[in-house]
């Protein structure tokens, strides 16, 4: 319901007969207003409302779980979908507004090695209308406006490439929402072929990109994208990517202890990244007891991060947040699957 845009709203509404403005006035209900219902669209006639009722469905995320951090507020989500399914997202409050962390799909199927979204693989894709509906229920359910969205929950988005697209457009769509392109970031492990595609559609969006190694050997070893393609081929994309659309490129680099946090890994990084523009975020991962993996030390990791600055490479190190709750990428949705608070909740939800 949430996906459909102005022009399929109008051709929706003339097939009922009514006039084409009505479609302008119902896209602005579900995405300036942010409405849950049609009750709500009061300036439209009654008769039309009921007609919307009796063909549309809204689909609402049902919050089954929320854990708010006691060290910084950042409170974690987990919605279950109409089908049954769980996702997550997380809202974060900083400085210059609210932060939203959605996912874009239940599950992953990128098998990346310390990640916990891709533990039982891929369900099924979101569709544009379930990230919308992350992004509105949140800022509902806190009273207050979403400044900033990142795709870097839950799922590889340019694996819902389609659905991530109109996503955008709609979330940034000036009679809706009206989020700046610039706000959103998307946050991919590197589908060389989407980030070219992705690049002629004329967004202003930031492209992140999950790189977690300083040469291909080391990738392959965490990332099984790494295997299709090269970190030269993905520089490639990105260097386009920068070319057409003039946004400057995150990294993400992933520090484990005593595997890609050395001194020599900086440096082949830095020779990697010279000559683009970019700026590169450190995480220290997030251990998740399947991965094996230890998280770098602090010193470690500053002199990592100086090591890239002596290079001339812009660069820092993630703030790290609601590590009590497990904000971590599909961490608390295992956790919620596995827990016997659900096993239950299934017990009661079967049919008989
Ligand atoms: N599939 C996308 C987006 C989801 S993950 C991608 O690969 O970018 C968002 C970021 O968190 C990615 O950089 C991912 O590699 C990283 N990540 C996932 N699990 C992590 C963990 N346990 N510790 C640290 N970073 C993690």
């Amino acid at each position: 319901m949430r996906s459909l845009d102005v022009d399929q709203w109008r051709e929706e509404i003339e097939k009922m007969g009514e006039k084409s403005f009505r479609a302008m006035q119902i896209f602005e209900w579900v995405h300036k207003k942010q409405v849950e219902s049609f009750e709500e669209m009061t300036s439209v006639s009654k008769t039309l409302r009921e007609k919307l009722k009796e063909k549309y469905e809204w689909f609402p995320l049902k919050a089954i779980f929320v854990m708010k951090s006691q060290i910084d507020g950042t409170k974690k989500y987990v919605w279950e979908l109409a089908d049954g399914h769980f996702i997550e997202s997380v809202w974060m409050k900083y400085h210059y507004g609210n932060s939203v962390c959605i996912s874009s799909q239940v599950g992953c199927r990128m098998g990346c090695t310390f990640c916990a979204s891709t533990l039982d693989g891929l369900g099924r894709s979101l569709t544009a209308s379930e990230m919308l509906g992350q992004v509105y229920t949140m800022a509902k359910m806190n009273g207050e406006r979403v400044s900033n969205v990142v795709v870097m929950g839950m799922g590889e988005p340019l694996d819902n490439y389609n659905e991530l697209v109109h996503f955008i457009r709609l979330l940034s769509h000036e009679k809706g929402n009206h989020l700046s392109q610039r706000n959103i970031t998307v946050s991919t492990c590197g589908i060389v072929p989407k980030i070219y595609e992705l690049a002629e559609e004329g967004f202003q969006i930031t492209l992140a990109i999950s790189l977690h190694a300083p040469n291909d050997e080391k990738r392959k070893k965490l990332m099984p994208i790494g295997e299709k393609y090269s970190i030269k081929e993905l520089l490639l994309a990105c260097n386009y990517y920068f070319k057409k659309t003039g946004r400057r490129l995150t990294f993400e680099y992933s520090l484990i202890e005593g595997f890609n946090d050395r001194q020599e890994d900086a440096r082949q990084l830095s020779e990697l990244l010279k000559n683009l523009c970019c700026h590169v975020n450190l995480i220290p991962i997030n251990p998740i007891k399947e991965g094996g993996f230890v998280e770098s030390r602090k010193k470690d990791i500053l002199n990592f991060q100086n090591s890239l600055e002596k290079n001339s490479i812009n660069v820092t190190i993630r703030r790290e947040i609601g590590r009590d709750i497990q904000a971590s990428c599909g961490q608390l949705r295992r956790h919620v699957n596995q827990s016997p608070m659900h096993k239950e909740r299934e017990r009661n939800d079967a049919p008989c």
